[in-house]
């Protein structure tokens, strides 16, 4: 048992009877690096020297029953839980809002490969970059690549509905989900079979894709897998506008053509990605990789030469510079202690909506006083629509402190993208930095049926209390 000071010592005491010394901490380090996650509003309290919400403990329990276990404790003894993955979160999904009990997956991290049914089981708590790693090994891969890869989890991914980057060919993390283990209160253990489709009844299972911890605690996944590819291609063009770009990569779409990635960088972000070819100034870059099966992907070039041919091929270049730096992620931890405040903001929309949407989350994030910077790309696609991730960096200015900076750029976002008819999410989720967002944007007969759901499941309130506004 990791000692701490007398912090709440017989919840320790208790939780250590129940699961064993070994898995349960109260050590101030422990506490504090679980009192957030990757929400910029709790950089902005670590820069305050503020620590608001620190957890009276942590467990690691490293099996579905300790999972059980701790859940009945915290159940019959009122306690709030938090589920914890990587940590990787970008809303405050996982911050201990309520004090209580952090429970942190990563030691259920079995795998196991069945490789005749193409399909892997999986712990909750297996780290992304490892599951990716040992499934190449085999032969195989999850075509799932947040960038968050490295660092996120498993129960992470299926917890806030996460997506990766090659995401037109291999779908979201809701595509590739067969079958589910959760553990639900006051402690039963839910099993969802890896069968390729069911029709007995409602598809449970799918209530706790981007549920962020409110509903039960995942334990295990059945993930879809696919044999490695065997072929890639890369391309990239330049097009004269946004709309240009955009509109070839709806058709492309409505052929049925599925490369993996595809990114539409707009003329602000095309000068990063784009910085070694000349030909690329002043258009809007595009950068697609196909992969799979020869057959189809020569074929898929075909699709995408046809629908590109209004804009300048420009080569492999720069699809090898974003391959050699997808993974690199460090603007938050170095702008944020300079005050500069900078983050990013996802949502989706239908092609109708798309180019406005576009301008008009644009202009209104440079209306804001203290924007230095707002840009954007376009990178999951869909036969109906788009999901436009958003930039923005700012200095905020005298009058107002960077918290309140921040929060005006996201209400100006949110109000804009729910004006269109967007989601005010297309794969962060909503945590509590969308909670404010969350019943406009479902409207509030949708939303009270939420609330109805999670007092069935959940009547305690124990399960991440606070987070969705719930
Ligand atoms: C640099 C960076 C890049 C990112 N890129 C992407 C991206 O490309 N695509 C994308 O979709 N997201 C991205 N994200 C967001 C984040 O990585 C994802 O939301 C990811 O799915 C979170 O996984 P995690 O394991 O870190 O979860 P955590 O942050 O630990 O938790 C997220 C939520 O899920 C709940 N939860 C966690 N595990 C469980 C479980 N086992 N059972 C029940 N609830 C659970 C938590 O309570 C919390 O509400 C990025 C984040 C960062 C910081």
């Amino acid at each position: 048992m990791s000692k701490g000071p007398a912090r709440n010592e017989k919840l320790l005491k208790d939780l250590a009877k129940l699961i064993g010394e070994k898995k349960v901490s109260n050590k101030i380090p422990d506490l504090i690096s679980y009192s957030h996650d990757y929400w910029p509003i709790s950089f902005f309290w670590f820069l305050e020297g503020s620590i608001p919400s620190m957890p009276d403990v942590v467990v690691f329990p490293e099996s579905v029953e300790d999972v059980v276990k701790v859940m009945r404790y915290a159940y019959e003894n009122n306690i709030p839980i938090y589920p914890y993955g990587g940590g990787t979160g970008v809303l405050g999904g996982a911050v201990p809002e309520y004090k209580g009990i952090v429970i942190d997956l990563k030691r259920l991290r079995e795998i196991k490969i069945h490789d005749y049914d193409l399909y892997v089981e999986v712990g909750a708590g297996t780290n992304g970059m490892l599951l990716e790693m040992y499934l190449n090994k085999k032969g195989y891969t999850l075509g799932h690549f947040p960038q968050s890869l490295y660092a996120s989890t498993v129960g992470g991914w299926i917890s806030t509905k996460a997506i990766g980057q090659f995401s037109t060919k291999y779908g979201g993390i809701e595509d590739m989900l067969l079958g589910l283990e959760v553990v639900v209160p006051p402690g039963e253990v839910l099993h969802f079979k890896p069968n390729p489709r069911a029709a007995v009844g409602p598809d449970l299972k799918r209530l706790f894709i981007e549920a962020e911890g409110l509903l039960g605690i995942i334990t295990k996944a059945y993930l879809k897998i696919w044999p490695y590819p065997e072929k890639r291609v890369l391309m990239s063009f330049g097009s004269d506008s946004l709309e240009d770009a955009l509109n070839s990569v709806r058709n492309i779409m409505r052929r049925g053509a599925k490369p993996a990635v595809i990114r539409i960088y707009d003329k602000i972000e095309t000068k990063k990605w784009f910085y070694m070819v000349k030909k690329a100034k002043n258009k809007v870059g595009t950068i697609i990789i196909l992969e799979g099966d020869p057959v189809l992907v020569e074929a898929e070039k075909r699709i995408v030469e046809e629908e590109f041919s209004n804009a300048i091929p420009l080569g492999e270049e720069p699809v090898k510079y974003w391959l050699e730096a997808r993974f690199n992620v460090k603007e938050l931890s170095e702008y944020l202690p300079l005050g500069i405040v900078i983050d990013t903001i996802e949502i989706s929309v239908p092609w109708s909506r798309a180019v406005d949407l576009y301008n008009d989350v644009i202009n209104a994030m440079r209306s804001v006083k203290g924007t230095l910077l707002a840009f954007a790309h376009a990178s999951h696609f869909y036969p109906q629509g788009v999901c436009f991730y958003f930039i923005f960096g700012g200095i905020p200015p005298k009058e107002s402190s960077p918290v309140e900076y921040y929060r005006e750029i996201w209400r100006v976002t949110m109000e804009t993208t729910i004006k269109h008819g967007g989601a005010i999410s297309h794969h962060h989720g909503i945590g509590r930095m969308r909670a404010e967002w969350i019943m406009q944007d479902l409207g509030k007969p949708t939303f009270s049926l939420f609330r109805k759901l999670k007092k069935t499941f959940d009547e305690r309130n124990i399960l991440n209390r606070g987070n969705m506004g719930l």
